[in-house]
């Protein structure tokens, strides 16, 4: 069976923990890998690497650094094919999904080229009678990602691609159930010139991440994952002096006001919901359809349902492919049974026609759902679709900013007032209008509200640079012996 080990130093280094995970192939159900788990010791090897090979690349230029980027571009486009097969490998996303996975990781490989454009700083000359004032950039040093299964390639580029091009080293450490994306992104970066120990990869689960959580060499710490896990992460790492940035879970709301088109809004709906099974921090979980149009927009979505092919990610046809594990499937399932006895009314059951031994399901509809039931209240986080009827914007919108999550939502409408109100009102970190999946483009920055985001940073585009970089204001004055003086006084500008 084939076994996926750590990336440490510029090379794959087998585990010595004793310790390891299965990694199943989602549409048969089998364990196709397994993977090495890291101990405290092995972490601590790839952190020692990180911080070796850190004075030389925060030394290293600006151009330079962003020619590495410049590189790295090139080969993740080459290998679009290769990175998105491992992905509906091991996650089992279906080929279309994943390529646009890898395009969308892609674009924060491409702004981190322009590193040497983003890091200016500001210059005051003539701030005091000859004194300048400058601010720097500095890179802050070894920084660690910890990431989801559900975007294997994707939110480690958000993360590394920003980091180095900033002049940290890094330690990845990505989800231990699909972990191979992580060694081939290793393994283009060192083609495209990155030198060993620039970035590391450890595989495993809570004991390697408790030491990145605690290593006093580890400068910061990006997060990506359910939001028990990232409060866990933001808690402890800043706890340890460490800067943090640690997005969680989501429960994203669609509003459907009664002038939109509701064609538009239902393929939107099923676009959203059941793409990638459901399992996107983005996905539409939740459609807040006004009550005179209800009936109708309920009934576009389930019409649309049926013509859902769902199978294997390998197979060309598949639209949906199964979930990451059996027993995520089940949890899934179990949210289904339940919703019919909360009294909610289940108008296509996803677990009815799965096909074969995989993880799969059915995409799901349930109707008539309100706070209170488990559907509502939880991140069901698969391909399930549940509507709630609204009497009013108003009433839409308190359920919205009622809701424990904000990290994405949508409107569909017609009016232009209504959307620039409900921009305005909303209390969620990423808003689309008449966009049902708006996932910031990488010269934006990506991050929710409220329990989706812990920490003030968003992650990529401007505030990623911000994040692994400290500033520096340097106050300087050249000898000029006309100036020079004693005095004790405070310094003053005038
Ligand atoms: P998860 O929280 O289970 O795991 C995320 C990472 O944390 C993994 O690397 C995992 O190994 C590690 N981890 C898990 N349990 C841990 C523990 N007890 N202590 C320390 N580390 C632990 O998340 P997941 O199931 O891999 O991903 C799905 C979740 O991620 C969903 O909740 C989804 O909404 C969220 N997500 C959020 C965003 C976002 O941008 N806000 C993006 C993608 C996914």
């Amino acid at each position: 069976m084939a076994r996926i080990s750590h990336w440490i130093d510029g090379r794959v280094v087998p585990g010595t923990s004793g310790r390891s995970g299965s990694v199943f192939n989602p549409a048969t159900g089998e364990v196709q890998a397994s993977v090495d788990f890291a101990s405290a010791d092995e972490v601590d090897a790839a952190v020692q690497s990180a911080q070796s090979a850190s004075p030389a690349w925060r030394s290293t230029s600006l151009t330079r650094r962003a020619e590495v980027m410049f590189r790295m571009r090139e080969l993740v486009d080459a290998n679009r094919k290769e990175i998105a097969l491992l992905l509906t490998k091991e996650h089992g996303k279906v080929l279309s999904d994943a390529l646009g996975e890898v395009a969308r990781g892609l674009e924060n490989i491409e702004f981190a080229c322009g590193i040497p454009n983003l890091l200016k700083g500001g210059y005051s000359e003539q701030a005091g009678t000859g004194v300048d004032v400058y601010q720097i950039r500095q890179p802050l040093g070894v920084v660690a990602g910890i990431t989801p299964f559900n975007f294997p390639a994707m939110v480690p580029m958000w993360m590394f691609a920003n980091a180095l091009a900033c002049g940290n080293t890094f330690v990845l450490k990505p989800s231990e159930k699909d972990p191979s994306a992580s060694m081939l992104i290793a393994d283009l970066l060192k083609q495209a010139g990155l030198p060993d120990g620039c970035f590391n990869v450890v595989h495993g689960d809570k004991v390697a991440v408790d030491r990145l959580l605690e290593h006093p060499d580890v400068a910061a710490i990006s997060f990506v994952g359910s939001t028990p896990i990232a409060r866990y992460i933001y808690e402890t790492g800043t706890r340890n002096g460490k800067r943090v940035q640690a997005l969680g879970g989501a429960k994203n709301h669609m509003l459907v006001l009664p002038d939109a088109d509701l064609d538009m809004a239902a393929d939107a709906a099923i676009s959203a919901g059941y793409g990638s099974a459901g399992e996107r921090c983005m996905a539409i979980s939740v459609v807040l359809a006004m009550d005179s149009i209800a009936d109708e927009l309920v009934a576009k979505i389930a019409e649309r349902i049926p013509s859902i092919t769902v199978g294997p990610g390998s197979d060309e046809s598949s639209e949906m492919g199964p979930l990451i594990t059996g027993e995520h499937r089940d949890k899934v399932a179990g949210y289904v049974a339940k919703a019919g006895d909360e009294g909610a009314s289940v108008l296509v059951d996803g677990r009815d026609g799965a096909p074969g031994d995989g993880f799969f399901l059915r995409p799901s509809l349930i109707d008539h759902v309100r706070p209170g039931m488990a559907c509502y209240d939880d991140e069901i986080f698969g391909p399930v679709l549940t509507v709630a009827r609204v009497e009013s914007y108003e009433q839409g919108l308190a359920m919205i900013n009622d809701n424990p999550y904000g990290n994405g939502t949508a409107i569909f409408t017609r009016d232009g007032g209504a959307a620039r109100r409900f921009q305005f009102d909303v209390e969620v970190g990423m808003v689309g209008v008449n966009v049902p999946i708006p996932v910031p483009v990488s010269f934006y920055s990506f991050g929710g509200w409220k329990a989706s985001l812990f920490g003030d940073t968003h992650m990529y585009g401007p505030e990623g640079v911000n994040f692994y970089t400290r500033s520096k204001v340097v106050t300087s004055r050249w000898p000029d012996p006309s100036t020079s003086t004693i005095d004790l006084g405070f310094p003053q500008n005038r």
